[in-house]
């Protein structure tokens, strides 16, 4: 197979932030990437994992620490680089009218008058902008000023496309409108762009949208997956190769520390059996309460919400949100389906529940659903002494996960089993020990429970 020559290069590229102190921050750890023509590249990663950084660097924008990029094979601090930038922020002059920010670049590149006006009315005319060359950008709404921004990064017509969360900052159907005009304009060749590389946090956006997806960890920034997908357009959101997609993503954000897991095959319907089935799973860092804090918003939104929205509405960050979804999955209490959150009847019922009936459906639900949790209850079961030391589930969670890892699994379990009233934990002794039981009728129940 003949090798496609990358437009973008980067080699071993690195970001660190000097300290006062010795230490470094580093932000990106040596990473080799490349774009290559024809293609669009979602980068996908949690808030702060350094997807900004890696796309400045691609750009030539900001240096790498250390590493190089190179722009058709020269280091790109020397080449003739022809991209654009979208942002999230829009980033227009408010004091120029539309049609001068969008003739802006082409004024600095030095273009003559009466070609810059030709071609800022064509790419103005191509997004959807005719008639409004004289306003400002204030009296625009924000998905007219996002498609200004695009006119101004087309207008140059940019060999690569960068974008920064472009559809963030809009209301759903804005977003959506103007993704699938942007995917138009790519897929008809309007524009001569010869790669769009973007960066999301939306999964829905980036399974739409792209032909190779980049999944970025934190601390430091690094790649933890990148493949293609094959999906042809328009894709279907409600395709079952489309859910699994979103779904194996989903899996890889909120599973930080352990392996990615095994790709869906995403040309058939076959649904992907779990693999992991004998593992422990990932328990999402989350507590009960937000569990039930977020049951409750969903019950009140009439028991559905789409997951972006609800973290919008919340002024959550998605990635605080996406642990607390993926508990209440884990638990049975709703169902995640196309980036919607549906709350089930076990969810619905500890929703409206009083305090002593909630826990006692969570626990049901724990033991029912979570590994770790039911091994424990069962150790303490089997000793006569009714405890075990947390060594001997440190040492099994330690064959899966990172220390830090079993650490926080650790912690998430005793925080669950306490709130259940499953266990109790004596930290001076660092043993899982029987709860103390207040309530005769749960003692009861339990172990009735867990024998079965
Ligand atoms: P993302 O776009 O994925 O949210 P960024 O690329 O914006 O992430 O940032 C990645 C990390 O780099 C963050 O933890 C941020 O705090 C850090 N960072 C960015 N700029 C600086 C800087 N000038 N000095 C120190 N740290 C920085
Ligand atoms: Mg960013």
């Amino acid at each position: 197979m003949l090798m496609q020559e990358a437009i973008i290069r980067a080699e071993r590229v690195e970001k660190y932030y000097a300290q006062p102190s010795e230490n470094r921050i580093q932000v990106i750890s040596p990473t080799d990437l490349s774009i290559v023509p024809g293609e669009i590249v979602a980068l996908l990663g949690p808030s702060g994992s350094g997807k900004s950084t890696l796309m400045r660097m691609m750009t030539g924008l900001s240096e790498p620490s250390a590493g190089q990029v190179y722009w058709h094979e020269k280091p790109i601090a020397m080449a003739d680089v022809n991209v654009s930038i979208v942002f999230q922020s829009f980033a227009l002059f408010p004091w120029l009218t539309v049609f001068e920010n969008v003739e802006a670049p082409l004024k600095a590149r030095g273009m003559e008058p009466a070609d810059r006006r030709k071609r800022a009315n064509k790419i103005l005319d191509t997004v959807g902008l005719d008639g409004f060359q004289a306003a400002y950008p204030k009296e625009l709404s924000g998905g007219m000023r996002q498609r200004v921004g695009f006119a101004r990064a087309l207008v140059v017509e940019p060999e690569v496309l960068f974008m920064d969360e472009p559809f963030s900052a809009l209301d759903v159907l804005t977003a959506e409108n103007l993704r699938s005009e942007l995917l138009e304009l790519w897929q008809k060749k309007t524009i001569p762009t010869q790669a769009i590389f973007i960066v999301t946090h939306n999964i829905e956006e980036a399974v739409l949208l792209a032909d190779r997806i980049i999944v970025l960890g934190r601390n430091p920034g690094h790649i933890r997956t990148d493949f293609k997908v094959s999906l042809v357009h328009p894709r279907d959101r409600k395709a079952s190769a489309f859910t699994q997609l979103v779904d194996y993503i989903y899996k890889v954000l909120t599973q930080p520390d352990a392996k990615p897991p095994e790709l869906p095959q995403t040309t058939t319907g076959r649904p992907v059996r779990d693999q992991r089935q004998m593992h422990y799973q990932m328990l999402p860092h989350a507590r009960p309460g937000g569990i039930a804090g977020l049951l409750e918003i969903l019950l009140d939104h009439s028991g559905k919400d789409d997951i972006y929205r609800l973290a919008d509405d919340l002024a959550f960050e998605i990635d605080d949100l996406l642990p607390i979804v993926d508990a209440a999955q884990l638990l049975g209490f709703l169902k995640v389906n196309e980036g919607d959150a549906a709350i089930t009847e076990t969810g619905t019922e500890y929703a409206n529940s009083e305090i002593l009936r909630q826990k006692e459906l969570f626990r049901i639900a724990a033991v029912e659903n979570v590994l770790l949790l039911r091994q424990i209850v069962r150790a303490i079961e089997a000793k006569s002494d009714r405890t075990v030391p947390e060594e001997f589930f440190h040492d099994m969670l330690d064959e899966q996960f990172s220390e830090d890892e079993t650490i926080r699994q650790l912690e998430t379990a005793i925080n669950w089993g306490r709130y259940a009233e499953l266990f109790d934990f004596d930290a001076s002794r660092r043993r899982f020990i029987q709860t103390e039981k207040l309530h005769h009728e749960t003692e009861v129940e339990t172990a009735a429970e867990i024998d079965a």
